[in-house]
């Protein structure tokens, strides 16, 4: 599918909206995402500077006629019936919304009347789980985060398993635990073993950590049986979440042999609110790393598939401020998202719209980069320095971890807001 004619996406469009200097929202982003307020119920908003548009009273104000979208697909808590409708249909609905909420068209501008209807303050929303998210994959495709941990775990003379350059690996996650921003969570219980020498003991996490990740969310694919090609992945992927993959890294060591993570996993893995569309991110753009060994046929692209999104990470301890403690870039991934979906499916394994994929740990090359606790501060030998006088190893309970990304160029910013958690002490 042709990108060159996305309108929305002019860098000189400027809205009649206010978008203060800095917003991660400007006209450019429109990402989409469901909301509620004390009044109204559960529907499809999409974010512009400091407000939110409300699809549904838009549609039934009429402006949204001639597409392909019905009243049931706005008046809804999740973004399912509206990626349904596939990638050419999503992509005429945010040109359209782009062009009602332009400076140069007074359609919606003029009419005040309705312009306070449909456009709400964002502090007056409050933001849901964005999509009913079917199934979720996790993937493990940060050459640097694979090679640091291999170096801890193993062996740093042969940091990466052998199958690491020829196979994105992934494996597959849970969709209930799944949360949105904001919702805090316990800390963990299960099985660890602290000293090896002795018997496993059930306890509270020790070593809990967060994982930086992006996810993506799919379209429908294809029926079961058939495979995406990288070149054909981008029209199955809707659009993009920042996802802390919440890891209990001393629960995980005792158990993920020889099936892979399971519990150390699964009990939260949180995701921002503001979906932006891979439309939105067409600008950002960049060539990945190169791939040595070549890469197998099915794996082989045209073009450029990664793309330049900054990230950022924050502890907030209780009553403290916020300390940066990574800084990384989504363009450092060995593979990237067309080779993960064209891998997933290969043999034959159907996606299905709202499925959500996890990135894997995105660390870059210098050690500030590191996208895990257990990176940063190196098993617990490099303990971080806060601004309050204390130190971390891993998270502590009442930490607020804080994830921020955002793309830049031209002068156009597209950002997609934060994903943020608390951790609260074992039930
Ligand atoms: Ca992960």
């Amino acid at each position: 599918m042709a990108n060159s004619t996305i309108a929305a996406n002019n860098p000189t469009l400027k809205s009649w909206v206010n978008v203060p200097v800095g917003s991660d929202f400007p006209i450019q982003n429109l990402p989409f995402g469901v909301f509620r307020t004390s009044s109204l119920s559960a529907r499809i908003g999409v974010r512009i500077g400091e407000h939110v548009l409300d699809l549904k009273t838009l549609h039934v104000l009429g402006y949204l006629d001639n597409l392909a979208f019905d009243a049931t697909d706005f008046d809804t808590d999740a973004l399912n019936h509206l990626m349904g409708k596939g990638k050419q249909a999503t992509r005429e609905l945010r040109n359209r919304i782009s062009n009602l909420l332009d400076a140069s068209n007074d359609e919606l501008q003029k009419n005040t009347h309705h312009a306070e209807q449909v456009l709400i303050p964002n502090k007056s929303v409050i933001m849901l789980m964005p999509v009913k998210i079917g199934d979720y994959t996790d993937f493990y495709s940060s050459r640097e985060h694979a090679t640091n941990v291999g170096t801890m775990f193993r062996d740093p003379a042969n940091a990466l398993l052998p199958n690491w350059l020829w196979i994105p690996v992934g494996y597959h996650g849970r969709a209930s635990s799944v949360i949105l921003s904001g919702q805090n969570i316990h800390r963990p219980k299960g099985q660890i073993k602290p000293d090896p020498e002795k018997d496993p003991i059930y306890a509270p996490c020790r070593n809990l950590d967060f994982e930086l990740e992006t996810a993506f969310i799919t379209y429908e694919g294809k029926p079961l049986g058939d495979s995406i090609t990288p070149n054909e992945a981008e029209d199955f992927i809707f659009g993009m979440v920042l996802f802390n993959d919440w890891s209990a890294r001393d629960i995980q060591t005792w158990e993920y042999v020889p099936l892979g993570p399971f519990l150390s996993k699964n009990f939260a893995s949180s995701i921002s609110a503001w979906v932006v569309t891979m439309d939105a991110l067409q600008a950002y753009k960049v060539a990945g790393p190169e791939q040595h060994p070549e890469v197998l046929s099915y794996l082989k692209y045209e073009g450029e598939k990664s793309y330049d999104i900054n990230l950022e990470v924050l502890i907030q301890p209780e009553n403290g401020t916020e300390n940066l403690i990574c800084e990384s870039n989504f363009k450092y991934m060995y593979w990237n998202m067309a080779q993960q979906l064209a891998h997933h499916t290969v043999n034959g394994c159907n996606v299905r719209c709202g499925d959500l994929m996890g990135s894997g740990t995105i660390s870059g090359p210098t050690p500030n980069s590191y996208g895990s606790m257990l990176e940063l501060a190196w098993k617990g030998t490099k303990p971080l320095q806060m601004n309050d006088g204390t130190e971390r190893k891993f998270i502590q309970d009442n930490d607020t971890v804080i994830m921020r990304g955002h793309c830049e160029s031209n002068g156009v910013r597209i950002g997609f807001g934060e994903v943020a958690a608390k951790i609260l002490p074992a039930k």
